[in-house]
This record gives structure tokens, sequence and C-alpha cells, in this order.
């Protein structure tokens, strides 16, 4: 059985013996409506700790629509009895106002640049909302490890910065973007799709796919053009797709050995994003 937890206060009672014991705590934070992409971070987390600890918390400081964060799935039920499946000890469901209670160093650490482009260009103040969260979200858990996907690329780069700019004493594992049969990233924001909807995504896959195949075959920039080609005879509306260097997640050069392949388009209302990551042969 998950043990839920709804205070800090019932968190440092869980926790305490195993901190004292100096026990390998996992800590998977997420925003909850949990698919099969959050069970690979829990399934990971459990084979390399002796406890694990999952928190569902929807982060209004991370949305810069308020709409967005009204219409985000909530499934409370269905994800607690998700979290007891893939054997999380603890299920934390933190309030806000714990999180968030005075200045927190967070609102301020640098995140060399990573935050400029992409999903910090086009969502404003979103990655400090993220950094705070996580900041005060690995305050309260004291984890060893902590799990992350990279389907949100930009997320986990600005997340590792800030672990080594505070020498948190966090290691941070970034797991693989699990995928529907068809291609489709796993996300919450899928539930609100219409079936129309859904098949119409896929097409984020297909040009992500196109960007892998050839890769260091065209240029950059040929392989940016063809992709948002392919995305604009959808009915997807294009936010961004660009090559970016997978350390700086600046633009690359043409003779870059690796890089990450990020996009992010409006479905309908719905805004989702994804990503590949382009190695050398
Ligand atoms: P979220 O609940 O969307 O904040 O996500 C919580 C964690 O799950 C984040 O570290 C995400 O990157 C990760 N995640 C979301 N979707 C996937 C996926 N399809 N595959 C693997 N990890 C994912």
């Amino acid at each position: 059985m998950s043990v839920i937890l709804s205070s800090k206060a019932q968190l440092e009672q869980a926790l305490n013996p195993y901190w004292k014991q100096g026990a390998r705590i996992g800590f998977v934070p997420t925003m909850g409506a949990l698919h099969a992409g959050h069970c690979s971070l829990m399934h990971a987390a459990k084979a390399a700790n002796e406890i694990v600890v999952l928190s569902i918390f929807v982060n209004p400081r991370q949305f810069n629509d308020s709409a967005d964060f009204d219409k985000y799935p909530r499934t409370l039920t269905a994800d607690i009895a998700c979290a007891e499946t893939e054997g999380v000890d603890f299920v934390y469901l933190p309030n806000y106002d714990e999180l968030f209670s005075g200045h927190s160093v967070a609102s301020e650490v640098p995140l060399n640049g990573l935050d400029v482009s992409m999903e910090g260009a086009s969502r404003p103040g979103h990655f400090r909302g993220v950094v705070e969260v996580v900041y005060a979200l690995f305050d309260h858990v004291n984890p060893s490890t902590a799990y992350f996907g990279q389907k949100d690329f930009q997320q986990l780069a600005i997340i590792r910065a800030m672990v080594s700019s505070l020498k948190l004493s966090v290691s941070i594992v970034s797991c693989p973007t699990l995928r529907e049969p068809d291609g489709l990233a796993m996300s919450s924001r899928n539930l609100r799709l219409s079936n129309i909807e859904r098949q119409e995504a896929l097409v984020l896959y297909k040009a992500l796919s196109f960007v892998r195949d050839h890769w260091q075959k065209l240029t950059p920039e040929e392989l940016m053009n063809q992709a948002k080609h392919l995305i604009a005879a959808s009915t997807l509306r294009l936010d961004y797709l660009l090559l970016v260097d997978p350390n700086t997640l600046l633009p690359i050069a043409n003779n870059a050995q690796s890089a990450v392949v990020c996009v992010a388009a409006y479905c309908g209302a719905v805004r989702l994003i994804d990503n590949m990551l382009l190695l050398a042969d």
C-alpha cells in the first residue's frame, strides 16, 4: 500500500526514520494524470532505491496561462492506484503554502541562459516556476536521486543547472520518452485531445522522425525547414521547431556531432511538446 501524505509534517514523520538510516530515497515529482511515461520513472526509482516517493502537485507558478492550469487533467484516484501498482511507498500531495512559504534561493538561481529559448521564450516565467517548485520539493523530500523524463528536455537541463549551481546533494537521472504504439509521446495533455486531434498530433512524431532519419544527410536548416513543412501541412499550429546543442540548447553548427530536435505546437487548444536526441553514427 502507498501511504498518502498531505502535509509537510506528515512527510517528515514518515521519512524521518529513512533519513536517519541514510536510506536511498528515490523521488519522482509529477503533476499527476499519470500515464506509462510516469510509471517508467517510478519503475527506475524502485529498481535503485530502498524507498520511493512520488509527488503530485499541479504547480500554478509554472503555468503562464491560467486557462491551461484550470484545464490541466486531475485524476487523483487513478493516480494513487497507479502508484500502488508501481510499488511507490509514499505519495506526497503537498500544499501551495507549505511549498512556497518565504523567500527561496530558487527565485534567483542562475539558469545559464538555458531558459531563454523554446519553452522559456513561449512561456514567460515557466521555468522559474519549475525551478521554484522542484527546489521546494527537494527541500521537503531530501531525496538521494530524483527522476525526470527526457520528454521535457529543456526542463531537465535547467534542473541539472539548478542542482549544480546550488550544489544540491541529489543525483538527477533522466529517463527516455515513452511513446504510444504509433509514436505519439505520452503526455497528460493527450487526455484533452479529441479523436481527430489525437490522429493529427502524430505529425509531431513524423516531423521528429524525419529529422532523425535525415540527420547529417541534410544541413540543420534544411532539416528544420522540411520538418516545419510537414507540420504546416497539418492542422497543428507550430510554435517552434529547433535543432539545438543538447548541453547549451543553442543553435547547432553545420558540422555538429550531436543535437536535440525540439518541437512545440498547438493541436486544437492543446499545446504539445516533444523532442528527439540525435547522435553521430
Ligand atoms: P509532468 O507530470 O508532466 O510534470 O511530468 C512528470 C515527469 O514525468 C517529468 O519528469 C516528465 O518529463 C516525465 N514524463 C512526462 N511524460 C513522459 C513520457 N512520455 N516519457 C517519460 N517521462 C515522461
